[in-house]
């Protein structure tokens, strides 16, 4: 393996230890906690098993966290009020709706129903608006952690072409701003890709930066990269595995070995975005609790 590992896991440790530490600056000076509420809906287990992540990290850093589960057969308008319950309650910061909501509620409307000020996973138009065009706002966890990640091991994009696999509202999408915005975490040229894109090696190839959020195992190998590219993979997928205790395993997009063989840099899975997301939930709740990007 010729790559050097983008540790996720270490760094996300450093995130929120900093995000605990000004949690206790918060609190010492009379505020109460921050507190982060989220809304589950259904039996997902791999929501359930994100929603159990995310209040462990809560609580490790000081944030207060309270989940709300509901049926997946709640409807659209019962969800809609239990969201503006939480909008209109002063003692929550940060609303979080565990996605994916079941089939006959509209992702889009439940996260317009959040009141912008409150939506800490950066997903409400307002917040992607205004990310859009550089103002402050709450950044999505995955796409800011990703940035985290690259400024902590000096990785510039100024100059070099962002290659993003996915063009999801909540990964690849946000990402290809952040990168292509001619400020200072941006200034790369950026291309995204998706499932229309006609031969995606002939744009991988190019990439001195590849993140790849698609959700299939493989789908990158290191013959569609070149030698000394950044990758960084989003995916995360359960693939069968009876060796282990849980009878899976995590699976990035990357066919990690053939990748890492050339890569100048790799993020693994597990252990590389996946914390970062989690710890940079921590930071936007805070920075909720602190009203730092809607002061009233
Ligand atoms: P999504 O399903 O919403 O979007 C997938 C994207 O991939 C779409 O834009 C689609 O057009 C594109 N795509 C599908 N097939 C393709 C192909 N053959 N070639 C190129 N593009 C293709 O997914 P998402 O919510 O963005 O998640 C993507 C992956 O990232 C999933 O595995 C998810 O579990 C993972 N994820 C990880 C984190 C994390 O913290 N590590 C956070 C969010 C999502």
């Amino acid at each position: 393996m010729g790559a050097s590992i983008l540790d996720g896991k270490m760094l996300a440790e450093k995130v929120r230890a900093s995000v605990a530490a000004d949690v206790k600056v918060w609190t010492g000076k009379g505020n109460r906690p921050p507190k982060l509420q989220v809304v589950l809906i259904g039996e997902n287990p791999a929501s359930n098993a994100y929603v159990n992540a995310k209040s462990k990290a809560c609580e490790d850093v000081g944030i207060d966290t309270h989940t709300h589960t509901l049926p997946d057969t709640v409807s659209e308008k019962e969800l809609t009020e239990v969201v503006s319950h939480y909008n209109n309650d002063d003692a929550t910061d940060g609303i979080l709706i565990q996605l994916p909501v079941p089939e006959h509620i509209h992702p889009l409307s439940i996260i317009e129903a959040i009141d912008h000020r409150k939506d800490v996973d950066g997903f409400h138009p307002m917040n992607v608006g205004r990310m859009s065009v550089g103002q402050p706002c709450f950044r999505p966890c995955t796409p800011a952690g990703i940035v985290e990640m690259l400024d902590h091991y000096s990785i510039t994009t100024k100059g070099k072409h962002a290659v993003v696999v996915g063009a999801s509202n909540i990964v690849g999408s946000p990402m290809g701003i952040i990168l292509s915005r001619e400020n200072s975490q941006g200034k790369a040229t950026t291309t995204i890709c998706h499932k229309f894109t006609k031969d995606l090696t002939k744009h991988t190839i190019d990439a001195d930066i590849l993140i790849v959020a698609v959700g299939l195992p493989g789908l990158i190998t290191g013959q569609m990269v070149k030698e000394g590219v950044v990758v960084i993979d989003v995916g995360i997928t359960r693939v069968a595995d009876h060796t282990t205790e849980k009878g899976y395993k995590l699976t990035g997009d990357c066919d990690f070995d053939s990748v890492a063989e050339k890569a100048g840099w790799i993020t693994p899975v597990p252990g590389g975005v996946g914390p970062m997301t989690v710890a940079m939930l921590m930071k936007n709740t805070l920075l909720a609790a602190k009203r730092s990007i809607y002061p009233e």
